[in-house]
Parts: structure tokens; C-alpha cells; sequence
């Protein structure tokens, strides 16, 4: 079983089977200062304890209050120019804040943002299925394989788990937390696996 996501391409290279996923750098940034503070203090919301997560409209720029660490952590998933490449260890890179995320949050809450530093950084990557973004779970002969989270795992990582566990079964169709079913074989990219018509018969022993 490979539940590796981003790692699954290198992975099942050798092997000839299609990952169908590719990779792409993703960035947070942790900015800290008395504004942001009492900003994510503040709920705008009756019952809640920070102000809600916010997507900008402009490059869909978003903003995750931290009330903790009076912070917010503020992202964009990038598209043009960033490109489809892997490495181990990812960096953030403070001049994409500085250039190209900054300005953007700036523009909308300037007297919070405007003072405001960077006090952390992290990466790591997407692992997309770039034609519609939904996990990729498929089984090839005796390996079962899921991928293509497409940044959202953590969101989708019940439902994943319970499609897997489906198709480890044999299962035509799993059963998500709220009742609804899906079929299994619609996460497999529209087909069984790639042997399936020259080792059909393994597949079904
Ligand atoms: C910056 C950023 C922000 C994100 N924000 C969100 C969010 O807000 N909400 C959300 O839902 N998702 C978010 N995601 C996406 C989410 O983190 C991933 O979709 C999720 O972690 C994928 O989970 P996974 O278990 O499939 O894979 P991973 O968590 O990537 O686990 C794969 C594991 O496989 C291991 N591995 C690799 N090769 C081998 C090998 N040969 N043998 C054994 N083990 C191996 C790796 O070490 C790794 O631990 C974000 C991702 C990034 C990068």
C-alpha cells in the first residue's frame, strides 16, 4: 500500500504504473505584531473565539488566525511560475512573502498588516492530481495506492481512509462518515488499473 502522496511518483516510476500526480511547493507564513494581536483577539463572529479564516478575492490569498501565538498564518497557492518540481527538504522563500503575498494582504487590512513581521516559515508541497483534484485511489495487482491529496489531506483524510479500507475489502462502494456512499472506483481515474486487462485474473484471486 502506498498512502504516500507526494512521494508516490518516485516511488511508483520504476514500477511503470502512472501516479498521475505532480508536485508543486507550498508555503505559510507566520506574521506577529501588537495589530495582528489584538486583531485575532477580536471575533467577529458571536461564539467564536478569533476571527474566521479568510480567503482574499485577489489571488485567493488566505488568512488563518493563530489566537495562541497572536498570530496569522497567511498563504497563497501560487500557480503561474511556480514550478512542478520536488526536493526533500523544501524552503520557504522570505522575497515570495516580501513581493508577492504581502502586498496582496497589505492592500485589504492595512493598518493590522502594515507593521506587521514575519516570525515564521514553513514548506512543502502539494501533491496535485492536476486533472480534477480529487485524491487518486486506485489498486494495480496487489498494490494499493493513494495519492493526489491536492493540498486539502487533512480535510479529505476520513473519507480517503475509508475508500481505501473499501478497495482493500473489495468493496464496490465505501460508506463516508455521514452516510453517503461513493463508488470506489470513481476515485481511479476513470478505470480500473493499468494490468487490469492483461492480469485481470490476478487481480480478482
Ligand atoms: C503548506 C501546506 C498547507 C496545507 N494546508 C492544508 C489545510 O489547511 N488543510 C488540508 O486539508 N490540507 C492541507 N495541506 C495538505 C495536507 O498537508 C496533505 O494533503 C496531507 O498531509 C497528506 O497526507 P498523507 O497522509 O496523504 O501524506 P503525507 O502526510 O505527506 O504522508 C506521506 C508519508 O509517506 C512517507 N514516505 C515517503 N516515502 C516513503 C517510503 N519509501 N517508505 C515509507 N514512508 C515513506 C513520508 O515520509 C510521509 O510521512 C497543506 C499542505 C501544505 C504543504
Amino acid at each position: 500500500m502506498l498512502c504516500t502522496d507526494v512521494w508516490t511518483t518516485a516511488l511508483l516510476d520504476p514500477t511503470g504504473i502512472d501516479s498521475h500526480i505532480r508536485p508543486k511547493k507550498r508555503q505559510v507564513f507566520q506574521v506577529s505584531g501588537p495589530e495582528i494581536g489584538r486583531f485575532v483577539e477580536h471575533p467577529m463572529v458571536e461564539g467564536a473565539d478569533t476571527v474566521p479564516f479568510v480567503v482574499l478575492p485577489s489571488h485567493r490569498v488566505y488568512m488563518r488566525p493563530e489566537p495562541r501565538s497572536r498570530s496569522l498564518w497567511i498563504s497563497v497557492a501560487d500557480e503561474y511560475g511556480r514550478d512542478f518540481s520536488f526536493t526533500e527538504d523544501p524552503q520557504p522563500e522570505p522575497e515570495f512573502y516580501e513581493k508577492s503575498v504581502f502586498p496582496v494582504a497589505r492592500s485589504y487590512l492595512p493598518p493590522i498588516l502594515s507593521s506587521a513581521r514575519v516570525t515564521s516559515m514553513w514548506a512543502g508541497h502539494y501533491a496535485y492530481n492536476t486533472i480534477d483534484r480529487t485524491h487518486y485511489i486506485f489498486r494495480d495487482l496487489n498494490v494499493i495506492v493513494a495519492t493526489g491529496t491536492s493540498g486539502s489531506g487533512i480535510m479529505k483524510g476520513d473519507a480517503a481512509g475509508r475508500i481505501v479500507s473499501a478497495l482493500l475489502g473489495g468493496k464496490e462502494f465505501a460508506e463516508l462518515y455521514n452516510g453517503e456512499r461513493v463508488r470506489v472506483s470513481d476515485l481511479g481515474g476513470g478505470g480500473e488499473a493499468c494490468s487490469e486487462g492483461a492480469y485481470g485474473d490476478l487481480i480478482r484471486q
